[in-house]
C-alpha cells in the first residue's frame, strides 16, 4: 500500500501552514534526535537567516520525550552520545550567543501542545525543523503544524537528513523504488545533474544580529542546564567510559574521523578498544581506508570501514560532507559511485542509507511491524528462549556469531558482514523471528537507525525489499573464514579461544571446546538449514 504516505501528508499540509505569521520576539530551530549539529545544517541555517532578516533572535530548542526513547527501543548508549554531544552543542552555540533550551517531557502524546505552549512563551514567529521521516514523528509534525495555525506561528519544515530525499526517485510508473540497482542509478544521475543543489553547504548561524543578550527576555535560557542522563536509561559507568573513548562526540570529532578514513591506513590489533582518534596510523593516500573499501569492506579483523554511523546517524555529520570530501580527495567535479573503486563503494554505501529512508518514508508499513513482502508476514517462527539468549549473550557456540555479538554488547556497534550473519544467524539457523533481533539490536546499537535496521533486518530473514532469496542460507563458517581470513576478529572478542589458530578457531572441535569451557553449537547448521527452507517455502505450516 503506498496511498499518501504521512511525509508528502506534511508536505502537502505546510501549503496550508499560516501565510504571514504574527509579529514576535523570536525564530525557533527546533532541533531532533537526528540532526545534532550546527555545520551544514539546512533548518537551522535558514532560522538563523530569518533572525537576521527580521531582527530577532534565534533559540534553539531540544525535547527530550523518555517515552519516545522507549517507543524506539532507543538503546542507552545512543541517548548518552545524543546527551554528549548536545552538551558540545550548547557551547557552540554559546559562542554565537544562541540560547540551548533544552526540556524532557512525558506523556509523548501531549509533545506538540507543549511545543506550540512554549513557542507561545517565546513569543515566536516561525518554527524551523528538519523533517523526521518516521511515521510517530511525522503524526507529530502535522499536529504542530495544525496546532501552529491557530497560535499564527509559521513552520518550515526542511529535508536535511538525506543526500536525495525521500520521494524524489521513483519507478517509471509513479512509485517509489523497491529494488536498490535501478534506483541508485537513478540517484547518481540525479545528484550529478544537480550536484550544487543537492550538496550545498549551508552557513552556520550568524554570529551577531541574531544573539541574545544575558539581560533580555530570553536570556536566562542560555543558562538552563542540560540533564546528564535520562531516567530508565542510565549507562554503567564503565560502559559510559568505554564509549566516551571509542565513540567520542562532536562535529569535530566526526570530521577527524571522516578524514582519517580518506587518509590512513587500516590498523589490526585491540579492535575492541579502539579509540578511533587515538593511533599514529601512516598517513598514504595511497593505501587509505577508503582506496581499499571495495576490497577490504567485509574485513571484520581489521577497521576497514569508516565507523561514521554512529554520527551521521545522529547527524553529528552532515552526508553531503561525506560526499564533498570524496569528490575533494579524488578531485573530480562530479560524483564517483561505481563498483570497483573504493570510493564509489563506499559512496553507493551512502546511497544504502537514503534508499532504506526512502523506503521507510513511502513504505511506512514496513516499520510497524509488517513484512515488505507480505506473502511472508505468516511464516512459522521458533519459540525458544534459551537460543535466543545464547544469541544475544554471544554463547551459540558458533565463534563468529559470538564475537559479533559480544563486539555488539561491549562497543554499541557492529562491522556490517557480522550484522548480516548474526541476522542470518538468527533467523535461518534459530528460525527465530526478525523482529526480535532488530529490537535487540536498537537496544544496543548507538547507531540505532529504525530505516537501515529495519531494512538490515528484512533483507536478512528475506521479507524486505530487494531481499536476500531466503533459500541463499549463509554458512556462518565459510563466511567466518572470509569475513575474519588472520582470525583477529574471533580472537578480540572470544578470549576462550585466543590460543586458536586457523580452521580450528572457526569451527572448534568438541573436544577442544569442551577443554576451553567454550560453548558447543546450539545448531547444526546442515540440519536446520533444511528446516529454514522449508518454513519459508510453505510459510504457516510446517
Ligand atoms: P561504512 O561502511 O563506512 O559506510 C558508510 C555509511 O554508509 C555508514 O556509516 C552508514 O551510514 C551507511 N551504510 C553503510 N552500509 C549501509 C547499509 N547496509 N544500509 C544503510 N546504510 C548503510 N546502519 C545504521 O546506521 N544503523 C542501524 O541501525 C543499522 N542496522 C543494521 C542492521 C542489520 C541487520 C544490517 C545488516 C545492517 C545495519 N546497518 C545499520 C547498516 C550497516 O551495517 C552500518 O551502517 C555500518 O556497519 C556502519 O559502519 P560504518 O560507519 O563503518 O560503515
Amino acid at each position: 500500500v503506498q496511498a499518501n504516505p504521512p511525509f508528502l501528508r506534511l508536505l502537502a499540509e505546510m501549503r496550508n501552514a499560516v501565510r504571514n505569521p504574527q509579529p514576535g520576539k523570536s525564530i525557533v530551530y527546533w532541533m531532533r534526535m537526528g540532526d545534532l549539529r550546527i555545520v551544514d545544517n539546512r533548518a537551522l541555517a535558514a532560522a538563523s537567516k530569518q533572525a537576521v532578516q527580521d531582527k530577532i533572535p534565534l533559540i534553539v530548542l531540544f525535547l527530550l520525550s523518555p517515552q519516545d526513547c522507549l517507543a524506539h527501543d532507543m538503546s542507552k548508549q545512543r541517548i548518552d552520545f545524543v546527551l554528549r554531544n548536545l552538551s558540545e552543542i550548547k557551547e557552540s552555540l554559546g559562542g554565537l550567543n544562541i540560547p540551548l533550551f533544552t526540556v524532557s517531557h512525558t506523556p509523548r502524546h501531549t509533545v506538540p501542545l507543549k511545543v506550540v505552549s512554549l513557542l507561545e512563551s517565546f513569543q515566536c514567529t516561525r518554527l524551523f525543523a528538519n523533517i523526521e521521516y518516521e511515521v510517530d514523528e511525522l503524526r507529530r509534525d502535522l499536529k504542530v503544524l495544525a496546532l501552529s495555525k491557530e497560535k499564527g506561528v509559521r513552520p518550515h519544515y526542511f529535508h536535511d537528513r538525506c543526500i536525495i530525499e525521500p520521494g524524489l526517485i521513483k519507478t517509471k510508473d509513479g512509485r517509489a523504488h523497491a529494488v536498490y540497482s535501478p534506483y541508485q542509478k537513478k540517484w547518481i544521475a540525479m545528484l550529478n545533474e544537480s550536484i550544487d543543489t543537492y550538496l550545498e553547504e549551508s552557513p552556520i548561524p550568524d554570529a551577531n544580529s541574531s544573539s541574545i543578550r544575558q539581560d533580555s527576555t530570553f536570556g536566562p535560557l542560555c543558562n538552563t542546564p542540560l540533564p546528564h542522563s535520562v531516567e530508565g536509561f542510565e549507562l554503567d559507568p564503565a560502559d559510559r567510559e568505554t564509549m566516551v573513548k571509542v565513540w567520542p562526540a562532536g562535529s569535530a570529532v566526526a570530521q577527524e574521523i571522516l578524514s582519517r578514513f580518506l587518509k590512513t591506513k587500516a590498523r589490526s590489533s585491540q579492535l575492541g578498544t579502539t579509540d578511533p582518534l587515538a593511533d599514529g596510523a601512516e598517513i598514504s593516500n595511497k593505501k587509505s581506508r577508503i582506496l581499499m573499501y571495495a576490497e577490504k569492506r567485509d574485513s571484520g579483523n581489521q577497521d576497514t570501514t569508516s565507523r561514521l554511523s554512529p554520527y551521521l546517524a545522529a547527524g553529528v555529520i552532515s552526508p553531503r560532507e561525506c560526499i564533498r570530501a570524496t569528490m575533494s580527495l579524488a578531485g573530480l567535479k562530479k560524483v564517483d559511485a561505481g563498483r570497483t573503486t573504493g570510493i564509489g563503494r563506499w559512496v553507493q554505501e551512502l546511497a544504502w542509507r537514503d534508499f532504506y529512508t526512502n523506503v521507510l518514508a513511502n513504505f511506512p508499513r514496513v516499520s510497524m511491524g509488517r513484512p515488505y513482502q507480505e506473502k511472508l508476514a505468516n511464516v512459522r517462527w521458533e519459540v525458544n528462549e534459551e537460543h535466543l539468549a545464547a544469541w544475544k549473550q554471544g554463547k551459540t557456540g558458533i565463534p563468529i556469531v559470538d564475537a559479533a555479538m559480544r563486539q555488539l554488547n561491549t562497543m554499541g556497534w557492529m562491522h556490517n558482514r557480522m550484522r548480516m550473519i548474526v541476522a542470518m544467524f538468527l533467523t535461518k539457523d534459530l528460525l527465530l523471528d526478525w523482529h526480535l533481533g532488530e529490537q535487540y539490536f536498537m537496544e544496543q546499537l548507538i547507531d540505532g537507525d529504525l530505516a537501515s535496521n529495519n531494512g538490515g533486518w528484512q533483507w536478512s530473514a528475506s521479507t524486505g525489499v530487494d531481499p536476500a532469496p531466503y533459500f541463499r542460507i549463509f554458512n556462518p563458517y565459510t563466511q567466518s573464514a572470509k569475513a575474519d581470513p588472520t582470525g583477529d576478529y574471533i580472537r578480540t572478542y572470544v578470549p576462550e579461544l585466543k590460543n586458536l589458530r586457523g580452521p580450528e578457531l572457526h569451527n572448534p572441535p568438541m573436544k577442544v571446546a569442551d577443554k576451553l569451557g567454550y560453548p558447543r553449537p546450539i545448531v547444526v547448521h546442515a540440519e536446520v538449514r533444511e528446516r529454514a527452507i522449508r518454513r519459508y517455502q510453505n510459510p504457516g505450516q510446517e
